[in-house]
């Protein structure tokens, strides 16, 4: 094991160990973050959730003022907001599987620097989730669907929003609006997050959670998550085989609610891939299907 999944490794354990409050505080105090130093002591963040209006204010000018750094410390903020919902399923074994198929596409996309933590939500629902910087998050009941590929089809899919700032893009726009200062107003107080971040993030982020992205970045992701999945050495067919599977489900199965809600119809995403893919990547589908609990097996 190289030393850097050696290290998520033991954040992930060690995370588990704890409550869900302290599931994503140590893992996300723990975690390695390359080249960036530890997030938390980045000038960007002196005082968290202090600094966290700071970067809302400097996103609403422009998504230009954000670098990197700061993409960093917003994605982690709304990390936590994802964890604060959700923990992370308790299954070691899992979560390193996907973190390590999660990290083997990431190298493969434009932005294979950045800290990229991928993590399984014990969830029955069939959701995935990325923050900015390279948080990406699935949960069990949509792992528990999939096979290796399609799995690999939703996490490039979900490795574009990030490496194409969709969601810095997005809250631009709401930061913009003012509705941080509405939501703020209707906001229970969070006793999850504590002082880790800021009223203003976290009622972004949970808005941003329910009411999803930019349709047209939505369809951005699927094209180029099947290019990056095929170019990881996927059958491309898997983010496509996953649409189906969308498609097909009862609208009011509360299991797809969020999803079915958050992207453009399925059916929709579907034709739009398929004016984009035509069949020029027919010759590299194919490839036998790999259930997850076979990988599972074999560690
Ligand atoms: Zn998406």
């Amino acid at each position: 094991m190289k030393p850097l999944q050696r290290l998520l490794a033991a954040a992930l354990l060690a995370g588990l160990a704890g409550t869900a409050q302290a599931q994503f505080g140590d893992l996300l105090r723990q975690l390695p973050i390359p080249g960036a130093g530890n997030i938390l002591n980045t000038p960007a963040a002196p005082g968290g959730a202090a600094a966290a209006g700071d970067l809302l204010q400097m996103l609403a000018q422009s998504v230009d003022n954000i670098d990197e750094p700061r993409e960093i410390e917003i994605g982690r903020q709304l990390a936590a907001v994802l964890l604060g919902s959700k923990p992370l399923h308790s299954d070691a074994n899992l979560q390193r599987y996907v973190n390590r198929l999660g990290r083997w596409l990431s190298l493969q996309s434009e932005r294979p620097h950045l800290p990229w933590t991928f993590g399984v939500l014990d969830d029955a629902g069939f959701n995935a989730f990325a923050a900015p910087g390279g948080y990406i998050f699935v949960t069990k009941g949509l792992v528990d669907r999939v096979d290796e590929a399609e799995l690999a089809g939703i996490l490039a899919h979900e490795i574009t929003h990030v490496t194409a700032r969709h969601h810095l893009k997005a809250l631009a726009a709401k930061a913009r609006s003012g509705i941080a200062t509405q939501l703020i107003a209707s906001q229970v107080r969070s006793n999850i997050v504590g002082n880790a971040i800021s009223a203003q993030m976290l009622a972004l982020g949970r808005d941003l959670y329910t009411s999803g992205l930019d349709r047209a970045d939505e369809h951005d992701a699927d094209r180029q998550g099947v290019t990056l999945a095929a170019r990881a050495g996927f059958d491309p067919y898997g983010l496509p085989s996953v649409l189906q599977q969308l498609r097909t489900a009862a609208p009011d199965n509360p299991l797809f609610t969020l999803t079915l809600s958050t992207h453009p119809p399925a059916q929709q995403r579907l034709e739009v891939l398929e004016a984009a893919m035509g069949n020029r990547l027919d010759a590299l589908s194919g490839k036998p299907s790999v259930p997850i609990a076979t990988r599972l097996r074999a560690r």
